[in-house]
């Protein structure tokens, strides 16, 4: 049987028609390899941003409904597009998008996860030898309406859609050379890996770097999909592997240092300490969609018997979070204020090596403190230590904490994105 390969391509390989010309170049180059070629793409360039600035300037709060609405289009354009470049090199080629092809999500709009991809009309487009070239981040909910799957979703379409078809390997293509050790444009001798396990991934994907959307990570551990990040533009760069941890030989401390600017944290000031309080308040966020990374509860003061519910959520989530508490705030009995704070950020060091190997935790609070850098908030799991900072020291302390750890390279990343607004 032939084997089907995924790929998928990010906005910046797609940005204008000459890269979408280079990208049917490569999809044609798997399918001369004797594959059957599923592709993925997302939307042009900066499509996706210009259609949120869009939103944003008519409404401060837009519908969840018709945001999705609005930014699944970016995608559109890209399949028709795509599928046309190909089919004027010689190939057959057809686009769809995830309402003709069945990506079912739930239904929550912005932020939905798949539940079921359809794959007969795929199969049978591959038997007929055709190349399929489908939209990533947009899904459809079992009675017709259009979702999307978060900011950074496409990477998990393709590999959703490789596990729904059992493919041999999904390539993620995208304008870095692999996955490094942090985002190159922060620390241009970064240092490329050319493995690294679905878990380290996984926490490094929800720590901030967005060269993987984490749910893609999720999907591939999951369905045991081999993932391989690698560029567009330098092709003779195999990139970076991702697998299973029981596959590698981990013999470093930490693989990554990661940052994450969109994060506020809240402190809901005052709560009374007695049962039921934190689990009022977290439930009342679930509802809502809202998801909480780092908790810190106060000790209770004696006095008063109160204390501080101190937590971190994605900064799109503020103002449902602020309302939601709003409305909580008389059912628990909270004295004191809502605090908000923006303008922070989340740095986190992630490896699987740090499992049994002590003074990881001190040598990165040594290396904030020699910097200068308060630490606000502390959160570990097996493998990562992320500590909460002032948005405008996270860079300093990515470039000192990749710099202790051992993590640079001799040479410099070739990066073709702007530096992240800090
Ligand atoms: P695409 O449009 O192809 O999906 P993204 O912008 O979503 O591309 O992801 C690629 C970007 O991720 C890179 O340009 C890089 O700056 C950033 N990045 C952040 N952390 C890392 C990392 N550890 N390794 C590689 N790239 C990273
Ligand atoms: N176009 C969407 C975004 O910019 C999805 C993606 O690129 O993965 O977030
Ligand atoms: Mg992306």
């Amino acid at each position: 049987m032939r084997k089907i390969i995924v790929q998928k391509f990010g906005g910046t390989s797609v940005a204008d028609t000459n890269k979408i010309k280079n990208v049917a170049k490569t999809v044609i180059r798997e399918k001369q390899n004797g594959n059957d070629v599923v592709v993925v793409v997302s939307a042009m360039g900066h499509t996706t941003d210009y259609l949120v600035k869009m939103a944003k300037d008519l409404s401060p709060d837009p519908s969840g409904r018709e945001m999705d609405m609005l930014l699944s289009t970016g995608e559109g354009v890209s399949i028709a597009l795509l599928a046309m470049a190909i089919q004027a090199q010689g190939y057959d080629a057809v686009s769809f998008n995830a309402m003709q092809i069945g990506i079912l999500t739930e239904n929550i709009h912005t932020k939905a996860r798949i539940l079921k991809i359809k794959t007969d009309k795929l199969k049978e487009n591959l038997k007929a030898g055709k190349i399929i070239v489908i939209a990533g981040f947009q899904g459809v909910t079992d009675d017709g309406e259009i979702t999307t799957l978060g900011r950074g979703g496409s990477d998990t379409s393709a590999v959703a859609i490789a596990a729904a078809l059992n493919a041999e390997r999904c390539d993620i293509y995208t304008d870095v050379e692999g996955v490094y050790t942090t985002d190159p444009r922060v620390v241009p001798n970064a240092s490329k890996l050319d493995e690294i396990s679905y878990e380290e991934m996984l926490e490094l994907a929800h720590a901030g770097a967005n060269v993987l959307h984490p749910r893609s990570v999720e999907t591939a551990k999951l369905n045991n999909v081999p993932l391989r990040v690698r560029s567009s533009f330098k092709q003779d760069n195999l990139g970076t592997l991702i697998l299973g941890v029981d596959k590698m030989e981990i013999n470093r401390p930490v693989a990554g240092v990661a940052a994450d600017l969109s994060q506020a944290r809240i402190v809901v000031c005052d709560v009374p300490d007695k049962p039921g309080v934190a689990a009022k308040i977290f439930s009342a966020l679930a509802k809502e969609n809202i998801s909480v990374d780092m908790i810190i509860q106060s000790y209770a003061r004696k006095v008063s018997n109160t204390n501080d519910i101190a937590f971190t959520i994605d900064s799109a989530d503020l103002d449902k979070t602020v309302k939601t508490l709003d409305t909580l705030k008389h059912d628990i009995d909270a004295h004191g204020d809502i605090q908000i704070d923006d303008k922070i950020a989340k740095v986190s060091i992630v490896g699987a090596g740090m499992i049994d190997r002590p003074g990881v935790a001190s040598s990165m609070f040594e290396t904030l403190a020699q910097q200068n850098i308060n630490i606000r908030m502390i959160s570990t799991s097996e493998i990562k230590i992320s500590c909460l900072v002032d948005k405008s020291d996270a860079h300093r302390a990515v470039k000192a904490l990749h710099k202790v750890f051992g993590l640079e390279s001799t040479e410099i990343a070739d990066v073709k994105g702007d530096l992240p607004d800090v």
